[in-house]
Order: structure tokens, then C-alpha cells, then sequence
């Protein structure tokens, strides 16, 4: 039975993408078109293609496919997360406001503080859950307001309906970066976003074995300009990582089911531990972003984090004993990574504010791989047990 894009599942749309696009050969696959530039059929009359910068048929596949799982007109593939997040920067001018969350990932916080500090538009960081700061932040007129839901490392979650509105009244653009939840758990145009970022290096592709970006615009008119300023700017991705994401995208659907087996098998352990000072996740009912998560997503996300009851030292011994979590920044693979923000992805932040966002030192950051929840578990509990026994031979000595 042929069916339509509009009428399929997400699942069914990645899956498909680009599949039997191949009108050379028939190929199911998709073919990787390497070549950097096209020739003209003839004098002044350029094809569909003509220099890789500008357009590449294989990075258009993944972008036309990112595009729709989102619900938007049109997608731009950047180089790298923050590739995207630059290129939303350059719809503003010089003066113009951006407020950001004051917890936002700590590579967009440096590029916003830094781009600021060098006068290409001011910034406010927010806390977008505190009615009065974002009051005030809209009274100075904004043009962006940027948006990450859940928050990394936090997971705090914000209202993007209740945000767009706003924003809106205020004749603002509202850019959410929805790398943790993906299109599969959380449709930013659904709720009043004018853009869509995501760092495809974590779930999108999957297999950390790319680092690249993604763009989308709502409308025509904003996914237009934002494919010209990237052509400017020269921030489109390569060919062949376009060609893996496009890959690893295939299997996203069926990745997260088993993310999400892992996560709710590995909460519940933390839940229950006395070496677990406070478990971050929206799906626990005390998280204070629990009822709105659950509105607005349709899935609670597949990170954790958690504060471990001990000091840098416990950390440290922690971590140096896991087996099957690997000490990494990224997210969102196969392979379940275990990460220390304040001395990695948060060390960009000075300690005031990191201080100011709730990242404390015995926070760390898990990212659940698809393994079996089991094997985890047993090697989180062994850590446990080590942790322990390195204080009493401690105490001893
Ligand atoms: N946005 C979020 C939420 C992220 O976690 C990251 C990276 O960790 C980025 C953007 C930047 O992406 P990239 O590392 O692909 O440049």
C-alpha cells in the first residue's frame, strides 16, 4: 500500500528517507555524491547542483527528512551543534536581544557570552521559569528567544507553548534546541517555535561517529534565509557525515525504545540508592517540570542525572571504576557514557555561574547506551561498593 509522508509514523519517515531516490541505478540505498562541485549542462545554464557548499544531493536528503519529522519548510545541515546554534545568530543585528536560559549547554552559553562581549547583539541569561526575570528580560524588547528543553545537564524542562506565546506578543523568534528529545519525543513547531536546532551528533545519528548539526525553519521564508546565510557563512556539513546521520536516523525510533527500557530500569535503581543525594529526571513526580514534560512531550527523555553523596574524591573513584560507561562529553550513542559537568561539558561556565545554574560538583550526567539494563546496573552497583571500600581503607590508614 503507498502511503503518503503526511500519513506516516515518525518511525516510518526516518526509515524511508531517501530510500529509493537512486533514479540511476535503482538503488535502494541512497548513493553518497562526494563530489565538491557539478558541471553546467551548458552555457549559463547551471543543474539542480552546481558546488557542495551551497547544496549537496545527499546532505538535501537527510535535510528534506529532518524537515518533516519536524513539521517544518525547510532544514539547513550544519558541521556541528554549535555550527547550528551560530547560524540562528546571524538572523540578528547588531543590538538586537537574545535571552537565553541561564542553565543552557555550556558551549551555546560561551558563543552567546562571547559573540555578546564583542558587540554582534546583547544577551540576557534567564532563569525561564521564573516569571519575573522573564518579564523583565521581555521588556527590553528581545528579537531571539532561545530555548533548551529539557536543560543539559539539569534536565529542567520550560513550558514552549507558554514561552512561543509570549515571545510572540513581543514580535520575538523562538529558537528551541531540541537535541535531547529528538522529533520522536518533542515537536517544538507543534508548540509555537519558529526554528528547530539539534546537535545531531547525539541521538539523530547515534553511533558517535559524527559531529554535525541541523537548522529548521518553520516557514519558507525563515528556512530560506537561514539556507543562505549558511551558504555565506560556509558552516553546511559534508557529504559523508551527512550520509551517516542519514544512516544512523534510519534506526532512531527503534534505538529510543531501548534507551528508555534502560532509563526507567537504571532511575529506579538510583532512586532507591543511600549513596544518591538527589536524581534529576522529568519523569519523577517531584521534578518541577514533571506536569509540563508531560504534556508537552511524548516521551520523558532518556538522560539522568544525578549527585552523587560524597566528595571529589568519591568521584573520582566512581567513575575510574565503571566498566560499561565510558568517561565522555557527548550523548545520545549506542554506548551508555558517563560525564562529570562541571570539570567537562560545564567547565566553559565560570564557577559563579555554573554555581547560579545548580550544577554542583558531585553532579554527573549519564547517558544511557541501548546495552542490556542488567549489565548496567551491576556495573553501577559495583562502583557503589568501590566507592565505599576506598573510605573505609581510607578511614584504616
Ligand atoms: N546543544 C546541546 C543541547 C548540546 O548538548 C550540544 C553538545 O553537547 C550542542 C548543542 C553542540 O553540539 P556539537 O557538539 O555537535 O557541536
Amino acid at each position: 500500500m503507498t502511503t503518503t509522508k503526511e500519513t506516516c509514523s515518525a518511525s516510518t519517515v526516518a526509515v524511508k528517507a531517501g530510500i529509493e531516490a537512486d533514479k540511476a541505478y535503482g538503488a535502494v540505498t541512497p548513493p553518497l555524491y562526494l563530489s565538491s562541485n557539478y558541471t553546467f549542462s551548458d552555457f549559463a545554464e547551471p543543474r539542480q547542483y552546481d558546488y557542495s557548499r551551497s547544496g549537496n544531493p545527499t546532505r538535501d536528503l537527510l535535510a528534506d527528512a529532518l524537515s518533516d519529522l519536524e513539521g517544518g519548510s525547510g532544514a539547513v545541515i550544519t558541521s556541528t551543534g554549535m555550527s547550528a546554534v551560530l547560524l540562528v545568530t546571524q538572523l540578528l543585528k547588531a543590538g538586537d536581544l537574545v535571552i537565553a536560559p541561564h542553565d543552557c549547554y555550556g558551549g551555546t552559553y560561551r558563543l552567546f557570552r562571547n559573540l555578546a562581549d564583542k558587540g554582534h547583539f546583547r544577551i540576557l541569561f534567564v532563569d525561564q521559569n521564573d516569571p519575573i526575570a522573564l518579564q523583565d528580560a521581555f521588556s527590553h524588547n528581545p528579537k531571539l528567544l532561545w530555548i533548551e528543553t529539557p536543560s543539559n545537564p539539569l534536565l529542567r524542562i520550560v513550558d514552549i507553548q507558554k514561552l512561543s506565546t509570549l515571545a510572540h506578543q513581543h514580535h520575538c523568534l523562538v529558537a528551541v534546541d531540541n537535541t535531547f528529545l529528538t522529533p520522536i519525543y518533542q515537536k517544538p513547531f507543534e508548540l509555537g517555535a519558529d526554528i528547530v536546532v539539534h546537535s545531531t551528533t547525539k541521538y539523530i545519528n547515534g553511533h558517535s561517529d559524527v559531529v554535525g548539526g541541523a537548522v529548521i525553519g518553520k516557514t519558507e521564508e525563515l528556512a530560506e534565509q537561514l539556507k543562505w546565510w549558511a551558504n555565506c557563512v560556509g558552516i553546511t556539513a559534508s557529504p559523508f557525515d551527512s550520509f551517516l546521520t542519514l544512516r544512523g536516523l534510519r534506526t532512531l525510533s527503534a534505538r529510543l525504545k531501548q534507551h528508555e527500557i534502560n532509563t526507567k530500569d537504571v532511575l529506579e535503581y538510583l532512586l532507591q540508592h543511600s549513596q544518591v543525594d538527589k536524581v534529576y529526571h522529568p519523569s519523577i513526580e517531584q521534578h518541577p517540570g514533571h506536569l509540563i514534560a508531560k504534556h508537552q512531550q511524548s516521551g520523558f527523555g532518556i538522560m539522568i542525572s544525578f549527585e552523587l553523596a560524597g566528595d571529589e574524591l568519591d568521584i573520582k573513584n566512581f567513575i575510574r571504576s565503571l566498566n560499561q560507561f565510558s568517561l565522555a562529553e557527548s550523548l545520545g550513542g549506542v554506548e551508555s557514557l558517563i560525564c562529570h559537568p562541571a570539570s567537562m561539558t560545564h567547565a566553559a561556565m565560570d564557577p559563579e555561574a555554573r554555581q547560579t545554574a545548580g550544577i554542583k560538583s558531585n553532579l554527573l550526567r549519564v547517558s544511557l547506551g541501548i546495552e542490556d539494563s542488567g549489565d548496567l546496573i551491576s556495573d553501577l552497583d559495583r562502583a557503589f561498593q568501590y566507592v565505599n571500600q576506598c573510605r573505609i581503607t581510607q578511614q584504616a590508614v
